[in-house]
């Protein structure tokens, strides 16, 4: 499996950086039906460094797709 590159933080929703939401495709998680991509670490420029904790659906081609159509 190719491990996609996380979107900026900056850029995600509260509910996306906390875990909550898909970083991808923004759906509402549950637990089961997600996948842990570990802690991260984000540091904001002239801010302090802080830990993050990004999920994502567990089906990736729905995800995809899920995300293409918000992006049209
Ligand atoms: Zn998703």
């Amino acid at each position: 499996m190719t491990t996609r590159e996380l979107p900026p933080v900056s850029e995600l929703t509260e509910q996306q950086q906390r875990g909550w939401s898909c970083i991808w495709c923004r759906t509402a998680l549950t637990v089961g039906e997600d996948r842990d991509l570990g802690e991260k670490r984000a540091r904001p420029e002239g801010g302090a460094a802080y830990s993050w904790f990004p999920r994502a659906c567990s089906d990736a081609a729905a995800c995809a797709a899920r995300e293409a159509e918000q992006a049209l």
